[in-house]
């Protein structure tokens, strides 16, 4: 202590001295601050790269568009089976990258860009690589929602730079996969998203700012077309339009054929027979259908993929898997054979209904407790109003069927009610097929390829009539399947009782075992039934008629219309 020292310094034996204090310079004392940003920076500029796809450093804002490389497994329209008037339109891009020359001499105009349109799954992004498959030119693939990512401002410099590469590689083709994702209606609204407005309007100006004879023509598809920007399908860049449908009978074949090319078939495959099972699935689900028959071969054990192995991926992929250990009370699985029969039943009774295929009581993955899978002759384009009610009465048919022989209805029927309801709207809001509302349209399909949603656009009170209207259409199909039913109870019985017994049925043995019991019958009957259907076939013959992109709604209906969730 300073007692101990101060002698000591006194006595000259210590020498103090003193000196400034140190001070730390500026840049140690910004030390902590610069590493921090450093920090800061790095994990910026890692992050950057990975929404990047983990490119080389400092490439922001630069599109990701990934350049389709032919690596031997080019696609061809020959891997595109049916869609033959798309494939036509397509033709005249490949020739004209292939060939400038002979349409910029005679001073043709080439479309700058063509949009793809349909429901999911109909082999629209397979047909964009086909047109560059068949050209032979760089291809650009980009999906709408890589335009639209994390950071701001981004999606508008990606859209720059991919249309600069896009130039330097001509003649190519851009494709932008799912352009809704940027090609949203801009609202006007405040606060709406900027970003991808600021994209959009990137797009616009991109395609503007280039002539479609310099050689980049830009493909794009959607499933949502209703909902793109008006500005996109102006003249001048969007300006041609192919639709890209379900596939018909037909085409559903062709595209089972494709892609069981590579797989090893029985003898006993019938891929006519899968197809028209197999009404309103698109071209993926086909795809799968085929994929899944594989599957099941191998998993049993076996080499070669037979008839029966596709007929049941069929119903994997409509219905689910089977659910094995599913217990169904014997009391239930009776309930669920007379529904499944009360439905095959109205239809088969209703002359114009389609016959059914198959009908089954084993439990499936979706929650479907039994099905019929009703087939469609041929492909049906239009359908008249009789078939329509006699659809709604089909729909009814299970859960009338409930009613007549156990008096007590079950859950079972949601799936039905739901459609029959649509089906009954649609009758009136959209088909024009009642007397009171004319041909008035009192409802407009929003959603054309996903579910088909519908938008209202009439009064509250027109809208209770129309829901009056609607109850009246259904609850007197809902009478007459319950007439048919209780009028061919024998039938109805014993059809029960042999899919009770034997869990799945065909169409011909469903058929057999009703035509047989028809001939023992008393011709009583049948005359009064006819009779039924004869008043109804009056108002049906100036009956009005559905046009071709609802039926197919009405087909996949006709498939989906299985799942009993309970
Ligand atoms: P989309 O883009 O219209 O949703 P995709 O082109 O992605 O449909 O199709 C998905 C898959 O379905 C394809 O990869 C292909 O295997 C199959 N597919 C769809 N349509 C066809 C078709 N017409 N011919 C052959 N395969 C098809
Ligand atoms: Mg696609
Ligand atoms: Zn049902």
């Amino acid at each position: 202590s300073s007692e101990y020292i101060m002698p000591q310094v006194d006595e000259g034996k210590l020498v103090v001295t003193s000196e400034k204090p140190k001070v730390t310079p500026w840049y140690i004392s910004m030390l902590p601050y610069l590493i921090t940003i450093v920090i800061f920076v790095a994990i910026w500029i890692f992050f950057m790269n990975s929404a990047q796809g983990g490119g080389k450093a400092m490439s922001f804002g630069r599109s990701k568009a990934k350049l389709y490389k032919d690596d031997g497994k080019k696609v061809t329209f020959d891997d595109v089976a049916g869609l033959k008037e798309e494939k036509e339109e397509l033709q005249e891009i490949v020739d004209f990258l292939k060939k400038p020359k002979k349409y910029t001499e005679l001073g043709a105009r080439i479309p700058k860009g063509v949009l793809l349109v349909g429901p999911p799954g109909t082999g629209k992004t397979l047909l964009a690589k086909a047109v560059a498959g068949e050209a032979n030119v760089p291809f650009f693939s980009i999906s709408g929602s890589e335009f639209v990512e994390m950071f701001v401002g981004m999606g508008a410099s990606k859209v720059r730079d991919l249309f600069s590469q896009a130039k330097e590689k001509a003649p190519c083709i851009v494709f932008i996969d799912e352009i809704d994702a940027i090609g949203k209606k801009r609202d006007g609204q405040l606060g709406g998203n900027d970003e991808r407005e600021q994209t959009l309007n990137q797009l616009l100006t991109e395609m503007d700012g280039f002539e479609g004879n310099n050689g980049v023509i830009i493909l794009a598809a959607t499933n949502r077309p209703e909902s793109l920007d008006p500005a996109l399908t102006r003249p001048g860049r969007f300006d041609r339009r192919v639709p890209v449908e379900l596939p018909d009978l037909a085409g559903r074949e062709a595209i089972l054929k494709v892609h069981a090319r590579k797989i090893k078939l029985s003898d006993d495959v019938d891929f006519h027979t899968i197809a028209r099972m197999a009404s309103g699935a698109s071209g993926a689900e086909l795809a799968n259908i085929i994929n899944e028959a594989a599957l099941r071969t191998v998993r049993n054990n076996r080499t070669i993929v037979t008839q029966a192995d596709l007929e049941e991926s069929i119903e994997v992929v409509i219905a689910g898997y089977q659910k094995k250990n599913a217990v169904l009370s014997d009391e239930e699985k009776k309930i669920v054979a007379y529904h499944e029969i009360g439905h095959a039943l109205v239809a088969a009774l209703q002359t114009n209904s389609a016959p059914v295929q198959k009908i089954t009581i084993i439990p499936r993955t979706s929650g479907a407790l039994g099905y019929t899978m009703q087939v469609e002759q041929g492909d049906k384009y239009l359908m008249n109003k009789k078939e329509i009610e006699n659809k709604i009465a089909t729909f009814t048919g299970g859960r009338a069927a409930e009613e007549v022989v156990f008096n007590e209805i079950t859950t079972g029927a949601s799936n039905d009610i739901e459609q029959a309801t649509k089906l009954a709207r649609a009758m009136i809001t959209r088909y024009g097929m009642t007397e009171e509302f004319d041909m008035v349209a009192m409802e407009t399909v929003t959603n054309q390829y996903l579910g088909g949603d519908t938008s209202l656009s009439c009064s509250a009170d027109t809208q209770k009539e129309i829901d009056k209207k609607v109850v009246e259409l259904v609850k007197r199909q809902h009478e007459k399947a319950k007439k048919l039913l209780m009028d061919n109870r024998a039938k109805l019985d014993e059809l029960a009782m042999y899919l009770y017994e034997k869990e799945t049925i065909t169409g011909e043995e469903f058929m057999k075992i009703l035509n047989n019991q028809k001939n023992a019958d008393n011709s009583a009957q049948a005359e009064a039934s006819g009779d039924a259907d004869n008043k109804e076939g009056e108002s049906a013959s100036e009956s009005d008629t559905v046009n071709k992109e609802q039926k197919k709604e009405q087909q996949t209906a006709s498939v989906r219309e299985v799942g009993e969730q309970v």
